[in-house]
């Protein structure tokens, strides 16, 4: 049998159910997994080891007195991690800033809540760039996560922490965030599962705004079979976002029969070109060629506004981020860098506390938004981001799906690209287009490159087609096992 720290999450539910496993062996195995590794990835920014055990000893009290266990909640005592954007009551938020150090929230994010209500112990909260702003969890303040392969190179970013805990088998599974491909991909640099919702199917509520008309809240699992059972406890209309859909959220029923005959799948040419590193490249053609052999009909499309992604992207997301970060002023939240008037406490404390990423992103914002400059940037970049949703509403006219890279290389060395922002933003270009557009995606690992390192997938889908890519993803991965390699860590 394999040790408990290497099950995936549905293992792990199903086990807890037939009481084959306790959560308190199940707590107590990533809890030393964690001990173990952490000192070396660093995927945490808080942990509650002591609150786990006791909650896990709860879940196994609860579950051995029940007369009907279909009463329990479905996720009962399956252990899970935050990353440290998004709330969870009584634990530290930070968002991997200064400015909210010893912030505590009175609250939890509308999908912690729903995670907690099923059952869910959660261990603790994980690293992430400054207000998820960065593709390499090195924009934290709190120092970097490090790739569980190979501990010189980023994890990716900004759900780095999540996606390094997922891949160590820390946790079984992670909430991330993915604004412009912050579940995404952190998921292919690590080889594990990322998916990224539809905009408006998961609420938002709770999750510190970046770019709010961006931000999706997703999860990193090791298999596509387990972010599909993840997903329905997430999804669904929340009166605390308006902007959530009351659209109904269909039942994920995952085939035994790895049958794609009738799908059709595009590949754009757009995410084939020059700078594309070519054991990427020829990893994720393998991976069509695959999901052709399960019988999907495999078309070339077209997504020509694609290289606009970066500089589209680069305006909208400052934009919104410099209105979303107004409000930490040394007043309201965390701590307070004092001065002679109340525009001295905001200089200094705004000033000292946001780290060098944070302001890069507020100027540009200010920038572009600013009288004189909206219409040429702000506006402009509107009208293109139309063009973007275009581009995919005539393509999904074609095709069922569309599959490309996440993202153009393998993940890159620690500091191999912190002095230089535009080469980091660049890194971001096949991720940016479906958050523009506001539609789902998933990524997956489809191989690894000669330095051992893993390659990752994505699919897309029409906006709330998430069970497309949860019925391709598992197909995929129900025929091939790149998804079941581990790290060679030896704690
Ligand atoms: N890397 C992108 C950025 O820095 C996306 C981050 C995210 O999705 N949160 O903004």
């Amino acid at each position: 049998m394999k040790p408990l720290w290497q099950w995936n999450l549905t293992d792990i539910v199903q086990a807890l159910h037939r009481g084959e496993v306790s959560s308190e062996e199940v707590t107590r195995a990533f809890l030393e997994r964690i001990q173990a590794l952490e000192p070396r990835i660093h995927a945490f920014l808080h942990l509650e080891p002591e609150a786990a055990l006791h909650q896990a000893r709860e879940a196994d009290r609860r579950r051995a007195k029940t007369q009907d266990p279909d009463t329990l909640p479905p996720l009962l005592g399956v252990p899970m991690a935050v990353k440290d954007v998004l709330t969870v009551r009584g634990m530290p938020c930070t968002c991997g800033s200064r400015i909210l150090e010893g912030f505590v929230p009175p609250y939890n994010a509308t999908t912690v809540q729903r995670l907690l209500d099923a059952g869910v112990i959660i261990l603790g909260k994980t690293n992430t760039d400054e207000f998820a702003m960065g593709s390499s969890t090195e924009n934290s303040a709190y120092g970097p996560t490090r790739n569980p392969w190979d501990l010189s190179r980023v994890p990716g970013g900004s759900s780095g922490g999540s996606a390094a805990a997922v891949a160590a088998r820390m946790v079984p599974a992670a909430l991330g965030t993915d604004t412009g491909g912050s579940v995404r991909q952190p998921a292919a640099f690590c080889g594990v599962t990322g998916f990224k919702p539809t905009y408006g199917r998961v609420s938002r509520y709770g999750l510190v705004a970046y770019g709010s008309s961006l931000d999706t809240v997703g999860t990193l699992t090791q298999t596509v079979a387990d972010a599909a059972l993840l997903f329905p406890y997430l999804a669904g209309f929340d009166p605390r976002d308006a902007t959530t859909m009351d659209v109904p959220v269909p039942e994920v029923v995952l085939s035994q029969e790895p049958d794609l005959r009738g799908l059709r799948v595009g590949v754009p040419r757009e995410y084939f070109v020059e700078g594309v590193h070519p054991q990427v490249e020829a990893a994720v053609h393998a991976a069509i060629r695959h999901l052709e052999s399960l019988g999907a009909e495999v078309q070339e499309i077209s997504l020509p506004h694609t290289p606009y992604a970066v500089p589209v992207y680069y305006i909208i997301a400052p934009s919104e981020a410099s209105a979303n970060l107004a409000r930490y002023d040394g007043i309201r939240y965390g701590p307070r860098i004092q001065g002679e008037t109340m525009w001295d406490i905001f200089f200094k404390t705004r000033g000292r506390l946001f780290g060098p990423e944070v302001k890069r992103r507020i100027m540009l914002g200010t920038y572009a938004l600013s009288a004189g400059y909206y219409d040429a940037y702000y506006a402009k970049a509107q009208k293109v981001r139309t063009l973007f949703r275009r581009d995919f509403e005539r393509a999904f006219r074609e095709v069922d799906l569309i599959a490309a890279p996440v993202a153009p290389s393998t993940a890159f060395p620690l500091g191999s690209k912190t002095q230089d922002p535009l080469a980091m933003y660049l890194e971001d270009i096949f991720t940016l287009p479906a958050n523009l557009a506001g539609i789902p995606g998933l990524a997956f690992p489809v191989g690894f490159d000669q330095d051992g390192l893993p390659i990752g997938m994505q699919l897309m889908a029409p906006p709330f087609q998430e069970s497309r890519l949860f019925a391709v993803g598992h197909a995929y991965q129900s025929t091939t096992d790149w998804h079941t390699r581990v790290p060679p860590l030896h704690p």
